[in-house]
């Protein structure tokens, strides 16, 4: 492609910020920053025509921790730790209904329910015990009493199979994920924000005192100070992230008359997770049986997974019911060693909000908060 004039001038102007990743965190990150120094010029860049890693793909869990996960977070991380992650996300979650409102993320109060299948007694007993301490901890936090208890009388009434407990946190919900992203972006857009889709950057160099930006579209921009907000693919851009991209794929059932399940749900550790749409059924998860293959960077659904996903469907979630399936899709996780998201400057004017595993929606603005504090203060 022959560039004009016009488009090499627009693209070498200096920006004060430059931010790549058009998700949930570069989008936070460039709404904190013009709401605390209007007048920085800003510009986000995505290669995606549309972002094209979690932040619209994602399944809308408005979560913040169910008790088997967290079990096996006291067994590998100190206590304190375990408590500012579930705080973390917690926060992130509140802040991010009081920037776009409810209404506009199409938030519902729904609760999220813990499966634990027939015969698990081991991942129950782990939970159960966790439960006191979990509830004073929430109390504490938020000064509600008996965030979890046990549900296992719902059982029936929402028609599972092979399900022996069901444990509640009445405090999760979820959200409309589009509406979100959406509100998301026309928020910072109507602030002033450049946002350019189907650009991928390709090197990020310091020249002058200038970072020099590199992109695909043999582009060239300039700016003061840049965020990398890439999530999963942070590593290709600078390797010393070790960030691990991770698959995820889901699928959405065809609408069902007289659905009963209603509300967000776990299962197996959180690895399988599902929501009703209105009167369909979205469910996600299963990449932990084929580890291997769904550590990719590829957004290809697999049959593998699709039917396993399936056959949970089948044989627990809506058995003896009459459906097809409407939507299949993958996003791409970012995850690591440890649960918790890289944010720091990595050298005078370049920052990193990046990895953030299955909770980007919980966390992801006030991930943005964070960066856009360090970028004022190292201006
Ligand atoms: C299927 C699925 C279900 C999920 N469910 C939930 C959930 O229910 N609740 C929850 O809290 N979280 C969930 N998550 C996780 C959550 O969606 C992510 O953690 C979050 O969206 C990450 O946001 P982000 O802004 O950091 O990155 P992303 O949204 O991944 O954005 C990164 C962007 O960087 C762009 N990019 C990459 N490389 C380049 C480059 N070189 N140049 C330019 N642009 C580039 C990509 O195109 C992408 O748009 C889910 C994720 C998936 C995939």
């Amino acid at each position: 492609m022959n560039l004009s004039f016009w488009e090499k001038e627009m693209a070498a102007e200096v920006c004060d910020v430059l931010i790549t990743g058009v998700g949930i965190v570069g989008l936070s990150t460039a709404l904190e920053l013009k709401l605390a120094a209007p007048s920085l010029k800003i510009r986000l860049i995505d290669r995606g025509i549309l972002p094209s890693g979690g932040s619209t793909k994602n399944a809308g869990f408005a979560c913040f921790g169910s008790l088997s996960e967290l079990a096996d977070d006291f067994e590998t991380m100190p206590e304190n730790e375990v408590f500012r992650l579930v705080k973390k996300r917690f926060d992130g979650l509140q802040n991010l209904r009081k920037i776009l409102g409810d209404d506009a993320i199409e938030y519902s109060a729904c609760g999220g329910y813990e499966l634990f299948r027939t015969g698990n007694d081991n991942s129950l007993k782990r939970s159960l015990a966790i439960l006191p301490k979990m509830n004073e901890f929430m109390l504490e936090l938020c000064g509600v009493s008996a965030v979890y208890s046990d549900a296992s009388h719902q059982i029936d009434s929402f028609g599972f199979n092979e399900v022996g407990q069901l444990i509640l946190n009445k405090l999760e919900g979820s959200i409309h994920t589009g509406k979100m992203m959406n509100a998301l972006r026309c928020k910072v857009q109507e602030l002033g924000v450049d946002i350019l889709m189907g650009i991928g950057i390709t090197g990020i160099g310091l020249q002058n005192e200038m970072w020099e930006i590199a992109s695909s579209q043999n582009l060239k921009f300039r700016a003061k100070q840049v965020v990398i907000a890439t999530n999963a693919f942070a590593s290709q851009l600078i390797p010393e992230l070790k960030v691990v991209p991770g698959r995820a794929q889901v699928l959405v059932t065809s609408p069902i008359p007289d659905l009963k399940v209603k509300g967000t749900f776990h299962l197996d550790e959180g690895y399988f997770y599902f929501r009703n749409v209105g009167n369909r059924i979205l469910l996600g998860g299963g990449r932990h049986l084929f580890r291997q293959a769904e550590t990719t960077y590829e957004q290809e659904i697999t049959r593998e997974v699709q039917e396993t996903l399936e056959d949970l469907l089948q044989r627990v979630i809506i058995p003896e019911t009459n459906y097809s399936i409407d939507h299949r899709w993958a996003g791409t996780l970012g995850l690591g060693e440890n649960r918790f998201p890289i944010v720091k400057q990595l050298e005078p004017g370049l920052f990193a909000g990046v990895k953030m595993g299955g909770m980007g929606v919980a966390i992801g603005s006030l991930i943005g908060k964070e960066l856009s504090g360090m970028v004022l203060q190292n201006r």
